[in-house]
């Protein structure tokens, strides 16, 4: 039987629910039936659905209120049957309004219903006067641009669903809370909505870990994807002098030539010739690179070139070597004047002729491989000295690119730094402020012999030795503080810094071989004040400034150890 709502004067009497709430203050709870209720201040909840809003934005909030307010319509539709068995369609329905009434979320007017449990039809229209969360707009949030009852909406769909047994959706087609007159609801069942679909979506719920997870997996292949591309892009660095290499790399990455990258020790010529490589057409085969002076020159033919069986003691098996092993790509040779003489003329060979045998081998095999090679000598000197072929020299050398040492381009430093200090954040899971303004300024000043492999040195030591919310001082940064006087920088080259030995070796090494050898720490001393002394002209002052002491402290030690006489 179809029910139309009227207006009843007895609507407003609901002393059946109003008789289920009971207070009992002293065990610290209060009643509705059987549900236990909250009194809590409308204040703390708007604060609360602001923080919603703000930090998951308003879709998500939207469909996380909707369904607050759905699981309570469903509670209450519950206790509405439970209450009331005899009674009417009609008036076992309009518990859920006067619920909504008397819990004080919102005063509901019905204005049409039309509702058959039995045939499953439902038209619900109804006026929502005071609605809690229009209230909460105008304290928290602010006029919004849809309907703004959310929780009430959720309730009203719930409810209407359970009373009905079926999907009731409810809309509110104008409401206070984006600017209109008034907040009307209308009901009805779901295949009537155009839109049911997308709307039920809100009552579904989408737990944010997930998507947080898959947005993680993008940020970490979006990082990746970043480094490779910095690697196309040869590394760090924006001074005249960097950029200028950048551009042979690219005239000369187009190409097949051989390239030589000649610079100081580690002013990145693996990064470099990777950069070469990937801007190749060769890119998508395997790039190799090989440190001539890490392997021994006894090996360095079979390291290289491959091995067959039985080829001397100990090749038990074959094996191919590095330049098959990058048939199709590039190999990088670090420091190719290490190359002994048969190793030189097997090298010619491939270049001239893309052919190779490997060692105690007597079939020869065709490679097709890009040499890129790299030395921080002369390799004309070498020649000169016989220790490098003449036509292997012409060979490499087709296109030469100078890379700079750091002094030259300081301005990159400090976007140099930034980089390492991500780099070793990520490795030792820390997080530092960073270079302090005077660790900077040292940095700026220095004349990084060891260039940007020693740079990368001293931040990682200043990341270890800094605490998480600290910042990287001088002396974190570096054992002892570098000589940096510029008016000496002139004449004391690349020794004029503290770090004694040939420019890039890192203290490190230095240190390294020092302990290794079994010498003193006053042998150190005196080593190094006589070293000092001597390119000072013997003058204690400029020595002085040389290790970074006052001439006091000099002349004292210089006479303990001997080095000066008494006066
Ligand atoms: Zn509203």
């Amino acid at each position: 039987m179809a029910v139309s709502y009227k207006p009843q004067l007895n609507y407003t009497d609901f002393k059946d629910l109003t008789e289920q709430i009971h207070f009992h203050s002293s065990e610290g709870k209060i009643w509705f039936g059987e549900q236990r209720m909250l009194l809590m201040n409308l204040t703390s909840l708007a604060a609360f659905r602001r923080e919603i809003v703000n930090s998951m934005g308003i879709e998500r909030a939207k469909g996380f209120f909707l369904r607050l307010g759905y699981l309570s319509g469903l509670k209450d539709a519950e206790l509405a049957r439970k209450l009331r068995p005899h009674c009417s369609e009609l008036d076992i329905f309009l518990a859920g309004p006067q619920l909504h009434s008397l819990k004080g979320m919102v005063k509901v007017v019905p204005l049409e219903i039309d509702l058959d449990q039995e045939a499953g039809d439902f038209y619900g229209r109804l006026e929502w006067i005071d609605s809690w969360e229009v209230e909460i707009c105008k304290t928290e949030l602010g006029q919004m641009k849809e309907p703004a009852c959310w929780v009430l909406l959720g309730y009203a769909c719930a409810y209407t669903s359970s009373f009905m047994g079926r999907e009731i959706i409810f809309r509110e087609v104008s409401c206070r809370g984006c600017g209109d007159e008034t907040c009307i609801i209308e009901g009805k069942p779901a295949e009537e909505w155009p839109d049911a679909e997308e709307f039920s979506r809100y009552f579904k719920a989408d737990p944010m870990i997930e998507e947080l997870y898959d947005l993680q997996e993008q940020l970490n292949s979006l990082r990746s994807t970043l480094q490779r591309q910095q690697g196309q892009y040869y590394g760090i660095g924006q001074s005249a002098s960097y950029n200028k290499v950048c551009k042979m790399i690219d005239k000369a990455a187009q190409g097949k030539v051989s390239v030589l990258l000649l610079g100081e020790t580690g002013v990145g010529k693996e990064v470099i010739a990777k950069s070469v490589h990937l801007r190749s057409e060769r890119s998508d085969d395997p790039f190799i690179a090989v440190n001539c002076a890490a392997i021994p020159p006894d090996l360095i033919e079979a390291e290289l070139f491959g091995v067959e069986k039985g080829a001397y003691t100990g090749a038990n098996q074959s094996r191919e070597g590095r330049f098959e092993r990058a048939d199709g790509g590039t190999i990088f040779l670090d420091e190719v004047i290490e190359l002994t003489p048969r190793a030189q003329a097997t090298l010619l060979r491939v270049l001239q002729e893309s052919e190779l045998e490997r060692v105690g081998d007597n079939r020869t095999r065709k490679v097709n491989v890009r040499v890129i090679a790299a030395t921080n000598e002369s390799l004309e000197q070498a020649v000169e000295d016989g220790r490098f072929r003449a036509d292997l020299f012409y060979r490499l050398n087709v296109f030469p690119v100078h890379i700079p040492p750091l002094r030259d381009r300081q301005e990159d430093l400090p976007l140099l730094a930034s980089h390492f200090l991500e780099k070793f954040h990520a490795q030792y899971d820390k997080r530092t402020l960073g270079l302090s303004d005077k660790a900077l300024e040292l940095c700026m000043q220095y004349r990084w012999p060891g260039n940007i492999r020693e740079l990368e040195n001293v931040i990682e030591r200043g990341v270890i030795l800094t605490d998480n919310n600290e910042t990287i001082s001088q002396d974190a940064l570096f054992v002892t503080p570098p000589h940096v006087n510029p008016d000496s920088v002139e004449h004391i080259d690349n020794d004029g810094n503290m770090r004694a030995g040939e420019p890039g070796d890192s203290g490190r090494s230095w240190s390294d071989q020092v302990i290794k050898q079994g010498i003193s720490l006053d042998q150190v001393e005196e080593t190094l004040m006589k070293q000092a002394m001597e390119q000072a002209n013997q003058n204690v002052s400029k020595a002085a400034r040389l290790l970074g002491l006052t001439r006091p402290a000099l002349a004292y030690r210089l006479k303990k150890s001997g080095i000066l006489a008494e006066d």
